[in-house]
């Protein structure tokens, strides 16, 4: 009897170590990782820019609380602004915690604007976490049921669909802002049309709503930009980011850019751990190997290199709905559940993820060698091939 509560299922493996793209069980096998701790170890495991901030924070100051000044957060929230183009940051401590910060930034808006029920646009299939707020804001009726009463204050619209969006704006006079994620991650990897968030952005300034990205999956470089806004034309009101941002050290931050960077005042907001030295090292390392090197470029031209290969070694495969993705986001949807596809894989030496039932998912860092991107992307083809569904 596990005295663990019993939220992910079984767990069938044990991993006890990770260096650069591949992590080792406990039997002492080896994995190529294409999944990345879910997007979050882009920088691959043990990173050294990392392990040496972790190590010299941890000898010298691991935690103060927000009463104090922390220099490390300023460091890190200097260099999320400047990488950004935002004008301020809050840390959280996850991914959840952040979007909840732009949910209440979007509603103090609101209320002060004289807005008393403020709502919030969101998607269908979107995922935005797991606390009351961002379940609620979240597309899938499987992870609400049984956790009603959900929150007021959110209406839904198809993802990538600008003309949904206008029928709301028509139905409801208290709407303040739009939260979507530039590309669905546990959605199934949905890539919206290059105009959509153009145009959602052009929406949000006739009706004066905040924009409010969430790039906790698609940030910190993987999409091939820094953040997904940046293959764009425009700056969004908020962006939330955490996963990859410390690669594997818990860090979130919901960063704010005009108006809405100045809506929380002192006691509006905070959080014990949020923004502590030991998270904030880590951060500065991740951002400082990003942008002083080539490797948001290489996520670039290895991803549309993957993309090119999947769909070259796939083409007129029949279980192949979909292949498509941005960056070190691939998705490869076939026509039936596929989740078995996770264990085989496992045996032939790749950790991959299948999300939204029939969509295998790729995450992997952004360091993986020729031989090792190879060696994945022939891996998952073979899968594919070979796969006889059973439903
Ligand atoms: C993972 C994820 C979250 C939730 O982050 P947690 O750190 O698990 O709370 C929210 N939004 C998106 C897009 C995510 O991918």
């Amino acid at each position: 009897m596990s005295t663990l509560m019993n939220t992910y299922g079984e767990r069938t493996l044990t991993l006890t170590k990770g260096a650069g793209s591949r992590v080792w069980d406990d039997a002492g096998n080896s994995y190529i990782d294409g999944i990345s701790g879910i997007a979050v170890c882009g920088l691959g495991h043990s990173h050294a820019a990392v392990t040496r901030a972790l190590s010299e924070q941890a000898n010298t100051l691991l935690h103060v609380s927000n009463l104090y000044n922390i220099p490390p957060q300023k460091v890190l929230a200097d260099k999320l602004c400047a990488v950004s183009k935002m004008d301020k940051v809050f840390f959280s401590n996850s991914g959840a915690e952040a979007n909840e910060a732009a949910i209440k930034i979007a509603r103090k808006y609101g209320n002060d604007k004289g807005i008393n029920t403020p709502t919030i646009v969101v998607m269908n299939s979107a995922f935005h976490g797991r606390t009351m707020a961002t379940l609620t804001a979240t597309g899938n009726t499987n992870a609400q049921k049984g956790f009603e009463p959900l929150l007021p204050g959110f209406v839904r619209a198809p993802f990538n669909d600008i003309a949904a969006i206008e029928v709301l704006a028509a139905e409801h006079k208290n709407i303040v802002a739009v939260l979507v994620e530039p590309v669905q991650g546990e959605g199934g990897v949905r890539v919206p049309d290059d105009t959509y968030l153009p145009e959602l952005r052009d929406l949000c300034n006739r009706h004066e709503w905040l924009l409010m990205l969430d790039e906790i999956q698609t940030g910190n470089g993987r999409t091939g930009t820094y953040f997904a806004y940046q293959h764009y034309d425009f700056m969004p009101d908020v962006v939330t980011t955490a996963k990859g941002l410390g690669n594997g050290v818990p860090i979130g931050a919901c960063l704010a850019h005009g108006i809405a960077a100045d809506v929380f005042a002192p006691g509006n907001h905070g959080s014990t751990f949020g923004g502590n030295p030991l998270a904030c090292r880590a951060a500065e390392a991740v951002i400082d190997t990003l942008t002083e090197s080539q490797l948001i470029s290489t996520v670039a031209q290895r991803g549309a290199q993957m993309l090119q290969a999947f769909r070259d070694k796939l083409a007129g495969n029949e279980l192949v709905v979909d292949i498509r993705g941005k960056g070190l986001m691939i998705g490869i949807e076939l026509e039936h559940p596929c989740m078995e596809l996770v264990a085989e894989a496992r045996k032939a030496g790749l950790l991959i993820n299948v999300t939204a039932g029939n969509t295998i998912r790729l995450l992997p860092t952004f360091i993986m060698t020729d031989d090792e991107t190879d060696t994945l992307v022939n891996g998952v083809v073979e899968l594919i091939q070979n796969f006889q569904p059973t439903e």
